[in-house]
């Protein structure tokens, strides 16, 4: 079975979805890897460690897709009209492609028209089973470090009280909006930093996990955020009212906060305004916002996605993209483990290839097409 890695092609990627690592433990299942060359490069992973591991390293994409029955991407390919390169055309009929797909119903359509069996790792059930593959828990964990990590060196003071002979420096107060997997690793890291830390969230669940962190909750609970927590362990998108009356207590809060670390979502939609701009022109000068939501739009109303900015009061606004590749090699080391263990797990060792039965929770979960057709219960039509 011929396996292919491939070089991300985006503007905003710095990952790779195999590492020597994994590309090592591929081989040893009984694929032959073949690595686009300079695909680890951004990570840190030089041609020669994967060729030390015993993969093939191929001069272009082409080379490195012939004859391949698996590819494996951190992001979906670029289709026709993308740019460069019509990877997508490139990749094998009937080859399992994984990666972080962008599953929707045209995605879904065009892999079936490419004849290419998609799994999209992000459409993974958030189930015990599945945690060790879990790409959005390992990349949004190292995006809520990254954050606070990069709102530290934005910041003109420090985290921890400075007690010195000259004087004492306060701690920084931070605020961390969204205590999800993202948020959590926010909280603490920036309790390690020696930041005086507080969080809001609308799951009652994520109350508590603040609270064992050594963060205080803030925030506003009624009725609507008891109920807020879907079977999938999501936020709801929650109405109008709660959110003016959550609003009122983060209004009360902002102002004395020197750093604050966006990262609430809601799965499918325009990630929720939490920060407005009367809350940033309450902020001191000088003070942080990260938000590590913008690829969903942002929680600060003020965010450019893929900007920093400094606000005339001077605010600064870190709106970057795709956190995750701001920390290449340690994102690519966990996401390459993640499919490394979602192949392992479906590795038929008599045949030396995948099995993927349909049945299989995690299977109908990330499976996006079949066979050239699409069949992920979402995006399948009838
Ligand atoms: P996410 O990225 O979808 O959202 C981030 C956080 O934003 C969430 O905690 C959400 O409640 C919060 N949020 C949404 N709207 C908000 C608002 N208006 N105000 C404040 N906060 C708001 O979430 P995630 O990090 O992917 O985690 C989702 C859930 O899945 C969590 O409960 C997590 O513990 C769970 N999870 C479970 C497993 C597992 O294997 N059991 C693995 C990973 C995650």
């Amino acid at each position: 079975m011929r396996l292919a890695v491939l070089k991300e092609r985006r503007a905003d990627e710095a990952r790779v979805a195999a590492t020597p690592e994994t590309a090592r433990k591929l081989i040893a299942l009984g694929c032959t890897v073949t690595v686009e060359s300079g695909a680890g490069l951004s990570a840190g992973f030089p041609d020669t460690a994967y060729a030390e591991a015993g993969a093939e390293i191929a001069a272009d994409a082409a080379s490195a897709l012939a004859g391949a029955g698996i590819v494996l991407k951190v992001r979906a390919p670029l289709a026709a009209g993308d740019g460069t390169l019509d990877e997508l055309a490139l990749i094998p009929r009937g080859a399992l492609l994984i990666g972080t797909m962008g599953a929707d119903k045209d995605a879904a359509g065009r892999y079936a028209a490419a004849g290419v069996d998609a799994a999209a790792m992000e459409m993974l059930p958030r189930i015990t089973r599945a945690q060790s593959m879990d790409v959005l828990s390992s990349q949004a964990n190292l995006a809520g470090y990254r954050a606070v990590i990069e709102a530290a060196g934005a910041f003109d003071r420090g985290f921890p009280m400075l007690m010195t002979a000259a004087g004492t420096i306060p701690a920084a107060n931070v605020l961390v909006m969204g205590a999800g997997v993202a948020g959590l690793q926010a909280i603490a890291t920036a309790r390690r930093l020696g930041g005086r830390v507080s969080a809001t969230d609308v799951r009652p669940a994520a109350k508590e996990e603040i609270k064992s962190l050594g963060a205080s909750f803030v925030g506003y609970e009624d009725e609507e955020s008891r109920a807020a927590q879907t079977a999938g362990g999501y936020a709801k998108a929650m109405s109008a009212e709660f959110l003016a009356r959550q609003a009122e207590v983060v209004a009360g809060a902002i102002p004395k906060m020197d750093i604050v670390v966006c990262t609430a979502l809601v799965q499918g939609r325009k990630a929720p305004i939490l920060v407005t701009e009367a809350m940033v022109a309450s902020m001191k000068p000088g003070s942080v916002i990260v938000d590590i939501a913008s690829d969903a739009g942002g929680n600060c109303a003020l965010t450019q996605p893929g900007e920093k900015l400094v606000t005339g009061q001077g605010v600064t606004i870190l709106g970057y993209r795709n956190w995750p590749a701001r920390i290449p090699a340690a994102a690519s080391s966990l996401y390459a483990r993640n499919l490394l263990t979602f192949l392992t797990t479906f590795w038929d060792k008599d045949t030396s290839r995948p099995v993927l039965p349909a049945e299989d929770d995690l299977v109908r979960g990330v499976m996006l097409t079949r066979g050239g057709q699409v069949v992920h219960p979402n995006f399948a039509a009838g």
